[in-house]
């Protein structure tokens, strides 16, 4: 098997030179995998992408002609893989469904009690050597209510802190979890219910067309005056023009976001020395109840080691003609093409 892991960043690799266990011949690039770095792909079996990476139909296509046969996604969001596509052609695909959900859900924690408690502000002004603290009250979480939105794996552990809180929690999904029900005495919800009885919103859905969009100004309007609104899972689960102006106008009164719509070629760059284009984005960055984090949720020893496991376990696992449990939907091994290494295997099999 040979690999090319598009958008590997200096912090990640060590992790994946780790797990590679097999010695597959890998090399890694920072660059992001788009119809224009696609070519670079030739000559490789399988390609590992993240959630900036474009893996749409065009860009699949392209890959396929390239040889490429397998698809592994070093994250547990797909929603920037065309799969339709990707079936159509037999490539396999394979994501890294549960990494560590306590390293998102503690971010988002984080980013609640940053807003919360002014943790930002406090440290600037500490460091001009400002001990005053009037802007710097907060509130308690305890007795607050907090709205849950996707009680998966990381809403559900986010439940579980929160329950360690003293919070009330509602909880929105298209799936109940009745051991959540049980455990820690949270309350399913509609959607506009959970916007309007609570103090605090925490998003952990999947990205997807039902979800697209789902805090907009609808949503929004329902929403207390001065709720705190934070979202750990994509950036397009939120209008973020409509978000702004909901802080703009004071209605939201805090915003914490790990991940935005258009971060795609932003985050994980430096553009310090650069001029950002983005309106909203500059808008955001401008107010002072606004935390952004550049998706960094995962970014912990134990998420960032499992994600490479995982990665190259998948990836094994075809290697050996095995499926993987985390493929994101079933072809039988006969109908994926040979890629070109395995090609070449079988008219020189001493190779
Ligand atoms: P999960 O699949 O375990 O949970 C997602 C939940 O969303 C499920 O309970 C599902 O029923 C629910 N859902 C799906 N469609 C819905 C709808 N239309 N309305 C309401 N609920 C709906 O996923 P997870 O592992 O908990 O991840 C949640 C999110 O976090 C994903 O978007 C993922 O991409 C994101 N994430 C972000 C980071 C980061 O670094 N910021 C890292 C990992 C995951």
């Amino acid at each position: 098997m040979k690999i090319l892991f598009y958008s590997t960043k200096d912090f990640e690799q060590p992790y994946l030179l780790e797990a590679n266990k097999h010695h597959f011949i890998i090399r890694m690039t920072e660059a992001a995998l788009s119809i224009n770095t696609a070519e670079m792909a030739k000559g490789f079996d399988a390609v590992s992408v993240f959630t900036g990476d474009d893996v749409s139909a065009p860009v699949i296509e392209k890959l396929h002609e390239n040889g490429v046969r397998y698809i592994a996604i070093r994250a547990a969001g797909y929603d920037n893989v065309d799969l339709i596509k990707s079936k159509e052609l037999a490539m396999r695909v394979a994501n890294v469904p549960a990494y560590s959900p306590y390293s998102i859900a503690e971010h988002a924690l984080a980013l609640m009690l940053a807003l919360n408690r002014k943790l930002i502000t406090a440290n600037q002004q500490v460091h001009r050597h400002n001990f005053k603290m009037n802007n710097l009250i907060g509130f308690d979480l305890h007795g607050k209510t907090i709205g849950i939105i996707g009680t998966g794996k990381i809403g559900s552990i986010l439940i579980r802190i929160l329950h360690g809180f003293g919070c009330r929690i509602l909880a929105y999904d298209i799936q109940q979890n009745n051991e959540l029900i049980k455990s820690f005495n949270i309350e399913y919800k509609s959607l506009e219910e959970l916007c309007s009885e609570s103090d605090i919103i925490s998003i952990h859905t999947c990205l997807t067309p039902q979800t697209k969009y789902l805090i907009n100004k609808n949503t929004i309007q329902l929403m207390k005056t001065g709720v705190m609104l934070i979202n750990t899972s994509r950036g397009g689960c939120v209008n973020t023009a409509e978000v702004l102006e909901g802080l703009e106008s004071r209605h939201i009164g805090y915003f914490g976001a790990d991940v935005y719509e258009k971060e795609r070629g932003l985050f994980f760059y430096d553009y310090s020395n650069k001029t950002m284009d983005d309106g909203i984005l500059m808008k955001l960055l401008a107010i002072p109840n606004v935390l952004i984090t550049p998706h960094q949720a995962f970014a912990t020893n134990e998420a960032i080691g499992n994600i490479a496991e995982t990665t190259l376990f998948n990836i094994t696992c075809w290697s050996e003609n095995q499926h993987s449990d985390n493929e994101l939907f079933h072809i039988p091994f006969e109908k994926t093409p040979h890629t070109l290494t395995e090609k070449a295997n079988i008219l020189n099999p001493a190779r």
